[in-house]
């Protein structure tokens, strides 16, 4: 028997779960989300830091941003009541080469110029007056905006899905999306482990496996996963609470609070694209070198071995997502490659994914975003990236 829906998304992580809210919201209910998980957030969304900010060096990231931060600090009122549990608790940019203090000084420029209009430069005395336990002698300055933060990732695709549902959107799990048919140039059918779709317009959600998806109907998205480990230490009070996110611009070690403890991050730059999200026992070692580095105090902290964890960034050649339509596939619409920033531009993206479905006018210009930038060679430039 073949089922049917208007719009088919693939993938219930945070992306696709905004995507089904935004096209509920906006009158489209005949939506199904296929999951190939037993539950939703078991890709990418549950594996994140839940970062947020509006610190970026490119107009279309900024932009992305500065809608989404709004919806999180809206998010009860727009879903009917689910938390985002939004803190607005800052991210801090350390720099101590020139290259980098000039970096930031320029990114300023361009983030007031979006209308980003809180973001400091601060001195080192200031910066370590916000975080006295940091190692300062090599500090030249930094960005400081406090407007950025943290959500709950698991709580913020909760809330879009839940919202989703109550409009009348479906959710199919433990299915796996295996074929798409395209006749005549046109999405006709999804096949599934639980059936097939017959359906005119699809969104591909899949977060780091966005590739397999685009192959199914013989187009190439460039999406290659990367490892990214993460390591929390058990309760350490001697930093403060709250604390920012703070970024060591020399190495891209980034450390904040999460509950007690502190959640460390590093870009192991000998990583390599995988699919694996297996945590590497060594990679402890090699973060706290950085973090003692920076932080001297956190030799005092101990690891906490069961909030350790390995996820997947899906990263674009320009660290940029990929969004909006296909040329030759008419009714598939990409919503991909964010390239670590999914869950802080899930409100933005599933907005314009939205929009493109409906053939609606965007509410922001998402052209910089399209997959033919690779190929007409108009890649972005981001700075920000961590
Ligand atoms: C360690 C780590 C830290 C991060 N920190 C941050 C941060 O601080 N801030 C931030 O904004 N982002 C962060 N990210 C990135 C963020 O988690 C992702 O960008 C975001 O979760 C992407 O959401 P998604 O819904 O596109 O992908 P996912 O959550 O991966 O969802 C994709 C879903 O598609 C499903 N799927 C795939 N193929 C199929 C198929 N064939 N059939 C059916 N279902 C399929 C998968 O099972 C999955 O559930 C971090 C990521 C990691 C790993």
């Amino acid at each position: 028997m073949t089922d049917t829906a208007e719009v088919v998304i693939i993938g219930g992580g945070i992306v696709g779960s905004s995507v089904a809210y935004h096209l509920a919201e906006a009158g489209c209910t005949d939506v199904l989300i296929v999951e190939r998980e037993e539950q939703q957030g078991m890709g990418s969304t549950g594996k994140s830091a839940g970062g947020v900010r509006a610190q970026f060096a490119t107009p279309i990231n900024i932009q992305m941003s500065l809608y989404s931060l709004k919806v999180f600090a809206q998010f009860a009122e727009l879903t009917g009541g689910h938390t985002a549990d939004y803190r607005a608790h800052g991210y801090l940019f350390i720099a101590t080469t020139p290259r980098h203090l000039d970096s930031l000084r320029a990114n300023r420029r361009i983030q007031n110029q979006y209308g980003v209009n809180n973001v400091e430069a601060i001195s080192r005395e200031t910066i370590l007056e916000m975080v006295p336990q940091l190692y300062g002698e090599d500090i030249l300055g930094g960005n400081f905006c406090p407007t950025d933060g943290f959500v709950d990732p698991n709580s913020v695709m909760s809330g879009f899905a839940a919202r989703a549902r109550e409009l009348g959107v479906k959710t199919w799990l433990n299915t796996q999306v295996t074929g798409i048919e395209v006749e005549s140039g046109r999405i006709k059918t999804v096949q599934t482990s639980r059936g097939t779709i017959a359906t005119r317009q699809v969104v591909n959600a899949a977060g780091a496996w966005a590739q397999a998806i685009g192959r199914m109907v013989g187009v190439e998205i460039p999406v290659t996963p990367w490892r990214r480990q993460i390591v929390n230490t058990q309760p350490f009070d001697v930093l403060p609470n709250p604390l920012p996110m703070v970024i060591d611009m020399s190495n891209g070690f980034h450390f904040r609070r999460d509950g007690s403890g502190i959640l460390m991050a590093w870009p192991d730059p000998d990583d390599q694209p995988q699919f694996t999200t297996r945590f590497d026992p060594d990679f402890i070692e090699e973060i706290l070198i950085r973090a003692v580095k920076r932080v001297p105090c956190l030799v005092d902290a101990e690891v906490n071995p069961r909030r350790c964890w390995a996820g997947l960034y899906e990263v674009s050649p320009d660290h940029h997502a990929i969004i909006g339509v296909v040329p030759g596939v008419e009714g598939l619409v990409l919503v991909n490659g964010f390239s670590g920033h999914g869950v802080m531009h899930s409100p933005a993206a599933g907005r314009l994914a939205a929009e493109f479905v409906l053939g609606k006018e965007r509410f922001l210009d998402a052209s910089p975003l399209s997959l033919t930038r690779f190929a007409e060679g108009k890649l972005l430039q981001e700075t920000a990236v961590l």
